[in-house]
Parts: structure tokens; sequence; C-alpha cells
């Protein structure tokens, strides 16, 4: 039964038409059957085409997610060499799909071959150098983690077929002995997104003009994810559901080769790995970049064959491991980048002629098939690398010490992420309690935390750091005597307090030194129920050492709800958050101020919080806000357009976030709108350059830092230095050292007065006139980890982190940096959170 015959039938008159008009470019074809994509083979008949499934041919519109699905399941039915496994969903609740391809009798022996392949990485195993012949390398190929590039994610279909359908004598040689994961599209939200945009625009009479609609998708486009990160970023820190997947997947599998397939300006040509060679990770070896250029060589052989431009070895780096073509590399396996010119939607004029999408898809298909060819042939040297790596890769206790210093949440979710990269480690308990953790050096743990200040190339892609305990802001050392034998994959995890669940007659007392701590006020809130900050230290009844910030919640009558009630919404918080609440039965503390205090206890009041969205905000930035305050801490945000602030109600708001960006948009009614609204209890926050709009606007005293032109002086450079010494310029991502005042309600829950930041660009500000103004600034030696252009961390020096001003009643907090960066910089998340709940509570004449 084909239930898409009687359409298929009919399209494929139409499309016959439909080809013709299409606009011809040299390497297209009028006829597109199957062999426009795929070598001519004898496929069998049993198992449908793309176009026979879908009614149209692939390249005449964009595949949605849901027939991409539909049409792999179908495959996985039909053909005896594929099984599917959905190994994952995400935000939008779309299946994550593995297609497993190898010959159909190792699919009978799956989890034998799983077995060799896991223990050939093992040492000591059983599984022993003489038996390569009889373990299976695997190739794992994914399509689109940016959605918008969608050649990718419309070969795969095509790809696939090939694999199911192509008479085995051609698979053979490869399949028999390997095994291929399949990830046909590594963003299906993204991607679906896309699809409807470029269908919806497309015009039956095709334009290729670059201005029409169907080019220039709406905000915030669909490269990104659900809630507009760039997952391509997020190999690394491993914040969501489709990167969660696909790294459980990959250390599942351990692939030999990963193939990652996207799309670049649609002026350009094809791009293959290796890229530049003086931009690869320090820790990457080079046998990694040695076997990636022989694979590039089967890739230039294909686009020889069909005539298709294509370039290597230059700008694209293999630096950064949060993206797909690198996290491999320091992971035994070998990571490739695709970049294919983009039609965007159907057809585009270029630099190189008419770029239709067909001609972007067929690339892709012949290059994820000589990723196929090349596996084949080089799996012997590929396991024998992987191996390599592997055996060395646990060498002993080296490692390192991480302190939670009280902040279990961070802790937790610390432990999760290295737990998730396959990092050993092990839980130091005191007392019962986990106030450590151990982590094993590793290829991949060494790369995360030593720092690094020295660079071959002063060019990124992307950042040039990511130094994961210093986005956790947490302690740690390198260990010098060697860490305890008993290092785990699994930490016990159990070793965290729980809870203990008091009942109070008096107060519920929280200290706000957790991650989470901000999660339980806004139930508590949002319940109702009453809450007040200590803005001072103070030793509770029971002898408890509480520092400024903790959160008193009076019982009786201040509360709408009864007692009964209120202990047990806290005993559910403290269950579900692992928190501790300290119940008292008096408002005397041991020392400090009485509970009932005006000057040491203020009421919090419940955020209404308002994001500006569109136009010229960074649509990275406000996404990392919305995924922080929605999914993380189940506070609710209102994505307020640009264009709809000056009609819109803003009285609804105490809280509104201007994230990076631009903000002509806002017109001059927006603008009023936003200065009408400014007023007691309401709270701006600004982040970047968003600070520099609101100092324009009258809405906060920001002045930015000027600083020295790197040329001054210099009378001429060599024009073939230009683009370099432009590039040098730029800083792309780097970590810097702040100073905090621990006092101040913004850094509430902080520990050390230190604290590292990650910053791009080179926008700073100037410390604020009133000297309780700036409570955190630049330290003078700032620079901990990254890439910093010339003389940037001597203007850096003192220059203000965070500035408060007071506007008509109203606060306006300026952050000189992204405080929620990619969602995995936890450390800082903190200020913004207390910028949300404790930013109206900040004194009077203590702001610029
Ligand atoms: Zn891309």
């Amino acid at each position: 039964m084909r239930p898409y015959s009687i359409i298929a039938l009919f399209t494929l008159l139409c499309t016959c038409v439909s080809a013709q008009l299409m606009a011809q470019t040299a390497n297209s074809e009028q006829d597109r059957s199957v062999t426009y994509y795929l070598p001519d083979l004898d496929y069998n008949e049993d198992i449908m085409t793309p176009e026979q499934f879908l009614g149209w041919q692939i390249g005449d519109w964009h595949i949605s997610h849901d027939l991409q699905q539909a049409y792999m399941r179908y495959l996985a039915g039909a053909s005896d060499r594929i099984t599917l496994e959905q190994i994952g969903r995400t935000y939008e609740d779309r299946p994550l799909l593995n297609l497993i391809i190898t010959s159909p009798e190792n699919h009978k022996n799956m989890a034998e071959l799983q077995r060799l392949h896991e223990y050939w990485n093992v040492r000591n195993s059983d599984v022993k150098e003489n038996m390569l012949n009889e373990v299976p390398a695997v190739l794992y190929q994914g399509f689109s983690i940016h959605g918008n590039e969608p050649s990718g994610g419309n070969a795969a279909p095509m790809v696939a077929y090939y694999y199911a359908a192509a008479p085995w004598s051609a698979l053979e040689a490869t399949l028999d002995d390997n095994i291929i994961v399949f990830d046909p599209c590594y963003n299906p939200d993204g991607f679906n997104r896309f699809a409807s945009w470029a269908n919806t625009h497309k015009n039956k009479a095709m334009t290729s003009d670059g201005q029409d609609r169907e080019y220039n998708e709406a905000y915030p486009r669909g490269r990104s994810n659900h809630y507009w990160f760039d997952l391509n970023r997020d190999w690394l820190p491993v914040q969501h559901p489709e990167s969660r997947a696909r790294i459980a997947s990959f250390h599942k599998w351990k692939p030999n080769v990963l193939t990652d397939h996207h799309e670049m300006g649609k002026d350009a040509t094809f791009f293959f790995m290796p890229g530049a060679p003086t931009r690869i990770h320090p820790m990457t070896p080079k046998v990694n970049q040695e076997l990636t250029a022989k694979i590039g060589k089967f890739h230039a052989e294909a686009l020889d064959e069909i005539g298709s431009l294509y370039y290597s070895g230059e700008g694209y780096d293999d630096f950064y491991y949060g993206k797909g073509s690198t996290y491999p590399d320091i992971n035994g396996c070998v990571g490739i980048l695709f970049e294919q010119a983009s039609s965007r939607g159907h057809l585009q004029d270029t630099d190189n002629g008419l770029l239709t999408f067909p001609f972007t898809i067929r690339n892709q298909v012949a290059t994820a098939l000589s990723t196929f060819k090349a596996f084949g042939e080089l799996r012997d040297e590929l396991l024998r690398y992987q191996r390599a790596h592997w055996h060395k890769a646990y060498a002993g206790s080296n490692g390192y010490v991480v302190d939670f210093e009280g902040d279990f949440g961070r802790g937790r979710e610390f432990m999760e992420m290295m737990q998730r990269h396959g990092v050993p480690m092990k839980e130091n308990e005191v007392n019962g309690v986990a106030t450590q953790v151990f982590i094993y050096e590793t290829p991949f743990s060494k790369a995360a935390f030593e720092p690094i200040l020295e660079f071959e190339d002063s060019l990124f892609y992307d950042v040039s750091t990511f130094s994961l305990p210093m986005a956790f802001n947490l302690k740690y050392t390198k260990s010098t005597t060697g860490l305890p034998k008993g290092g785990s994959w699994q930490p016990a995890g159990n070793a965290f307090p729980s809870p203990k669940a008091g009942r109070a007659s008096y107060a519920y007392l929280l200290p706000w030194d957790d991650y989470y701590a901000a999660k339980a006020l806004y139930r508590l809130q949002d319940a109702g129920v009453r809450v007040k900050v200590s803005d001072q230290p103070f030793t509770a009844p029971g002898g408890e050492q509480l520092s400024a910030g903790t959160l008193m919640i009076p019982v009786g009558n201040m509360q709408e709800m009864s007692d009964d009630e209120l202990y047990a919404l806290i005993t559910e918080l403290e269950e579900e958050l692992l928190l501790d609440f300290i119940p008292t039965e008096t408002g005397t503390p041991l020392d400090g101020l009485m509970f009932g205090s005006r000057s040491a206890y203020q009421t919090l009041r419940k955020p209404e919080i308002a994001l500006l969205v569109e136009g010229g905000v960074s649509s990275l930035d406000a996404g990392e806000t919305w995924h922080l305050l929605d999914q993380r801490f189940g506070i609710p945000v209102t994505k307020l357009p640009l264009d709809r602030v000056g009609r819109a109600d803003l009285s609804r708001y105490n809280t509104i976030i201007m994230s990076d960006g631009y903000y002509g948009d806002l017109g001059e009614r927006g603008t009023k709108a936003l200065q009408e609204w400014m007023g007691p209890g309401n709270v701006l926050i600004t982040s970047k350059r968003a600070g520099t709009w609101a100092a324009a606007n009258g809405l906060a005293s920001v002045k930015t830092r000027r600083m020295d032109n790197p040329d001054k002086g210099v009378k001429q450079r060599p024009y073939a230095k230009a683009y370099r010494d432009r590039s040098g310029r730029v800083l792309g991502g780097a970590i810097y050292q702040m100073e905090g005042d621990l006092t101040h309600p913004l850094m509430f829950g902080l520990k050390r007065s230190e604290i590292p930041v990650f910053r791009r660009g080179t926008l700073l500000f100037e410390p604020a006139n009133n000297v309780y103004a700036t409570p955190l600034r630049y330290s003078s030696k700032p620079l901990l980890s990254g890439y910093s252009p010339r003389g940037f961390e001597q203007a850096a020096a003192e220059s203000a982190g965070v500035i408060v001003s007071g506007s008509r009643g109203g606060r306006t907090i300026s952050f000189a940096d992204n405080m929620n960066f990619r969602a995995f910089w936890y450390g800082t998340n903190r200020l913004f959170l207390n910028a949300i709940f404790f930013g109206d509570t900040i004194g009077s004449g203590t702001t610029d």
C-alpha cells in the first residue's frame, strides 16, 4: 500500500513542467529523477523513492520535519538494513531520530557488535588489538543543525533512500563490517520553522531576487531551536534536549567519524574540513587532522565528478569543542564540517550564477556518500586512532578538586554536565554531605578546565575559551597529590543534603546560597506568600550563620494561606529543589536585627516581566533570558515586540528586560512609553548596548569608556595585512575577572568577591559617579582565559561590570556583559536573577 501514490503520479507530471520552468544553472538538470542526486544504479523497486512517498521530488519544496520523519519511519519499516531509535524529543515535542544502518546480518548481532566496539576502546579488556577485523567502526551522519540551512536536511531522505534501496553490492564493502548512525535532522524545531517560511513564500514563477520575502525570514529565524539558541554551540554546554539526546547517543556509539552538514552565504561555493591549520584547539591530536585531510580527498573527488566548486584548509576553524565538527576531535573521533552556499529559499542570484535549491542538496548528497566511501576504506586507521585515544585517556589519578561552596544546585548541574561528557568523577563527602567533587583528568576534562592564554592565531570563528569551572564560578584546584581511587561515570548523587522539612511556628529562613533558591522564591510569591529579604548577615536562632540575601518567610497573620498550607508548600519545595529551609520558633536571632526590623528586612514584590524582542534585539541574548526564566526557573515572561511597546499596557510589568542589541525600532512612541513606565518599584534591566540606548534616552546614566585607536601614530600598514589586523581586534569571546561588593543586593548569594565573566565585543562602561552605584567592576589585571585583543585588557581594567541608575524613582540596572551566556554561565546567572528579584530594593542615594 502506497498512501501517496496517486498524488505521486499526478505531481510527477507537474514536476516535469515545473522543472522546465525552473531556471537553469550549469549544474542543474531539467529532469530531476533520483539519478540527479544519486549514482545510476539498479535500486530496489519495492522501496519508495522520496518522490513516490512525498508526491514531489526532493528540492521542489522544503521538506517539513513531519514528512522527513514519516519517510524515515517508512524506510526503517521497508528495509531490513535499517532500524530506528527515537533518542529524545525537542522542546516542541518533535521526535529526535537515529537510523541505525548496517547489514541485516549485523542487525541480528547488534548487542555483540556494540560490545566489541565499546571494549575496543577500554584498556585491559578482552577485545585485543588483533581483533581489529571483528570490531565494527561507526559513522555518525547528521544534518541541518541550523534549521535555515536546509540543503542538509533535505538531502537526508535521498541519502537514507540510497542506503535502503541501492543494490547490496554497492554497500557491502562498508556495511558488512561497519555501522552508520544516521541523524536526519539535528534541529527539528528550527528546521520545521524554516521549511514553513520558505514554502509559504515560494512563487510559482520563481524569482531569484534576494529581496523577496522568501529569502528574508522573520525574527527569530529558523537557525535556532525553540528558545532561539544556536545548537551548534551547545555540544559542550549540553543545555538543550536536542544536544542531550545527541551527546548521549554519541557516547553510546562512540563514532569514528561524525559529519555536520551546514550552509553559508549564497555567494560561496562548498567547503569541507580540514579548516585553517593554525586555528585548531591545541588539545586536538595531529593525527586527527591528518585523517580529516585523508577523508577530504574523497570529497574533492566526488565534487570533481559533478563539477562543483569547492575549497578546504581555510576559512573555518576547529577550536571550540561546543561545535559539532569539533566536539568529536577531543573524543577520539574525527569531526567534519560541510558548508554549502545557501539558496536559502528555492532560487537565488549569486556571484556564481543562479543557485537552485536542488543543486545545493545534490552537493550535500555527494559528500554524504563520499564520507561513506572514505569511512569504509579508512575504517582500520580510524579504529586504531580511536583505540589509542581512549587507552591513553584514563591515565591515572590526575585531576581537579571542585568545591561547591554551599551551592548544591550549581554543583549538581556541574556534575551532570561532566557526566554527560563521560568524565569520571567522585564526590568527596564530609559528614555525609558532598562538599566537593573530584574530576579525573581526561582529554575532555583537561580541555574544559585549563585556562588558555597563548594562541597560534588571533582569528576566531567563535569563542577562544570555554573554561567550565569558571562558567559555573566554582572554586577548583588541580590535584598535586593524586585523587583517590574509585572515579566513576555515574556519581552517586545522593550525598547532597536531604531536606529536613522541619515545621516552623514563627518563620522559615531560606539561605540564598543555592542556585535554585530563586525558583523557590518565585513559587512562594506566585502562591501569594509574603517573603522578605535580609540585607544583612545574621545568626539564626538555631545558630546557623546566614548571609545577606537570606529569605525570611513569616508564619501566621502576615500570610493569606494557613500555617498548614504554607508548611505543605515549603515541604514540596524542599523535596523538589533539594533546598534546606530553616524553621524558627522566634523572631529574635542569636545575633543581628530582629525579624520585624524595617531596616534589615524588606518585603519582596513578585516580578512581572516583559522581555523586549524583535527588530535589532539580539535573538540569541533574548532567547537566553527567555530560556533561563521560563525553562529553568518557571517564571513567566512576556515577549514584547519592539513595535508594540508604544501601544502596550506596560503597567502590567514591574520589570522590563532589554537584551543586547539596537532599539531604534522602538520609535518615538515606544521610547516615550518606556520613559513614562519608569517609576517607583519598577526595574529596567539592560545588557551591553541596551545600556547605551537607555543612557541616550534618559533612562540610565551610563558612560561608554573610549578605547585608544590601535592605529594611532601608525602612518601606513601593508594592505595585505588589513584583514588580519582587523580580525585580531575582534573579541570573539574570552573570560575576565570582575570584583564585586558582596554587601550589595546584586551580589547576594556570592561567596567570593571575584567572579569570572564571559565577554564578547569591546564595549566598556566607565564606573558611575556615585560611589555605591558600581557594585561590580573589572579587576586591575582582568584576563583569565582566552584571546584578548591587544590593549583591551588594560582598557577594561577597573571599568564597570554593572551600573545602577536611579531614574524617576525606579531603577535601571545596566550590565556591561551578558550574564546568561549560552545557558551554561551559571556563575553570573545569579547576578541577573538578583537584579530581577532585588533590583527595586536598592536604596536611594546609592544610584547614579
Ligand atoms: Zn550552520
